[in-house]
């Protein structure tokens, strides 16, 4: 019986130790093009010519990036193009960690009314990578009782990286009057849930409770003491003051809607245009403040004095879900151009977008593009032009920069490329 091989195309006559032989061989010669071509090309992309900024590096300088299966590997001045498979020409581009937006709403769902496993939270592959996030927190939107269900339907099958505060509530953010029950705030099960998940689950969050009674915050404090994770403080407490709220916080707990002028809770600007003096002294302490713009969050009439005066944000915190979205906010990218607007320089800008970011979550492995660490990336350029940022009272200031992102990388994979900067070129004849 003869042979003809589909790999070689060579026929034979078709012995056994014939077709082993020449199967033998075969393999070899593909092992050793293969490895050949690897040893050629021994990353799968190469950045070349960005202005790399990297805040856990230092590093703010017009350098290269490489990236091999899936991690960054050398980060360096003048990288062969002929060693990567693919090369994308960063030039006149911002090239910085993938961005980490520490408070989102993505437990979405399909139950009607709610933000838990609900149609009032977002599918974050849908917002992060325009924005140039990879990785997204979301805020308390499930609790020790419903968390295994978010997990499973979204966080497992999500590209975006999704890492979670677990409400005090039981059931998240499940609406009234399950999320008002103090009596299913139970410290013991939701720091066993985060330490059952420590993957995922990187703190506590308490908010959205309307009565008086301190329960709920001294719970979730005890959580978060058990399970030795940072306490997210979401505001919709009326009934504490912020003084109050910020005196029980530890260093390295998270308040936000840091700029936020609503009847709920008192601002952080006094009568007088200036930053309290507790709230300055708040942030001398430790305690963390997130823009946490969302539908009510940020206004400028309270984020520009306190900018002014001292009181910067430690990141960037969307409060994206259903309503914020289409609203002033947008995304965490155009929180990041209002910045640049009120006159934050850029590496400060990333600093918070990143770095601070993946600190504030005891997440030193994430908001870096140190050698080893994931590839996720985000390659940026800054518009000049006349444009409009909005805030949650529908206030405008107008500004000549906007931050756009052009292309995103997670895990080494490109996924946004709005320019096509890493697609090839067709010639289009008129
Ligand atoms: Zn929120």
């Amino acid at each position: 019986m003869g042979f003809k091989c589909h790999q070689c195309s060579s026929v034979g006559n078709g012995t056994s130790e014939e077709i082993t032989m020449h199967w033998l061989f075969t393999t070899l010669i593909i092992f050793v093009c293969t490895t050949g071509y690897s040893q050629l090309h021994p990353y799968d992309l190469l950045i070349k010519h960005g202005r790399v900024i990297d805040p856990a590096s230092k590093i703010d300088s017009i350098l290269d990036v490489a990236i091999a299966q899936g991690k960054i590997v050398k980060v360096g001045r003048g990288i062969a193009v002929t060693e990567s498979k693919k090369v994308i020409d960063a030039r006149g581009l911002i090239v910085a960690p993938g961005f980490i937006d520490i408070h989102t709403h993505v437990f979405v769902g399909a139950t009607p009314g709610v933000f838990a496993d609900g149609i009032y939270s977002v599918s974050a592959d849908d917002f992060s990578f325009k924005a140039g996030v990879t990785t997204v927190v979301d805020a308390g939107t499930s609790g020790w009782r419903n968390f295994q269900t978010f997990k499973t339907n979204v966080i497992d099958k999500s590209q975006t990286r999704i890492l979670a505060f677990l409400n005090i509530s039981g059931v998240g953010m499940s609406g009234d009057p399950g999320q008002q029950d103090v009596s299913d705030m139970n410290a013991r099960e939701t720091a066993l849930t985060i330490k059952n998940n420590p993957e995922v689950i990187i703190g506590v969050k308490v908010g959205h409770f309307e009565g008086s009674d301190w329960t709920p915050f001294k719970r979730a404090l005890e959580a978060g003491t058990i399970a030795k994770v940072p306490m997210l403080v979401e505001c919709h407490l009326p009934k504490y003051s912020l003084e109050d709220q910020l005196a029980n916080m530890r260093p390295g707990d998270i308040i936000t809607h840091a700029y936020e002028k609503i009847d709920e809770r008192m601002s952080v600007i006094d009568e007088r245009g200036q930053v309290r003096s507790y709230v300055l002294q708040a942030q001398k302490k430790g305690v963390l403040f997130d823009v946490g713009h969302g539908g009510y969050g940020f206004w400028f009439s309270e984020a520009i004095p306190a900018f002014q005066q001292g009181l910067a944000p430690n990141t960037f915190g969307s409060d994206l879900h259903r309503f914020s979205m289409n609203s002033g906010m947008k995304s965490m990218l155009n929180i990041m151009s209002k910045y640049l607007n009120i006159g934050m320089e850029i590496p400060e800008i990333i600093t918070r977008a990143s770095w601070n970011a993946a600190q504030s979550i005891k997440r030193p492995d994430l908001g870096s593009l140190r050698v080893g660490s994931v590839a996720d990336i985000a390659i940026l350029s800054v518009l000049q032009g006349k444009f409009g940022f909005v805030d949650a009272g529908g206030n405008k200031i107008e500004g000549t920069q906007k931050f756009e992102s052009e292309l995103t990388l997670r895990e080494g994979k490109i996924v946004w490329d709005l320019n096509g900067l890493a697609a090839m070129s067709l010639q289009v004849k008129h």
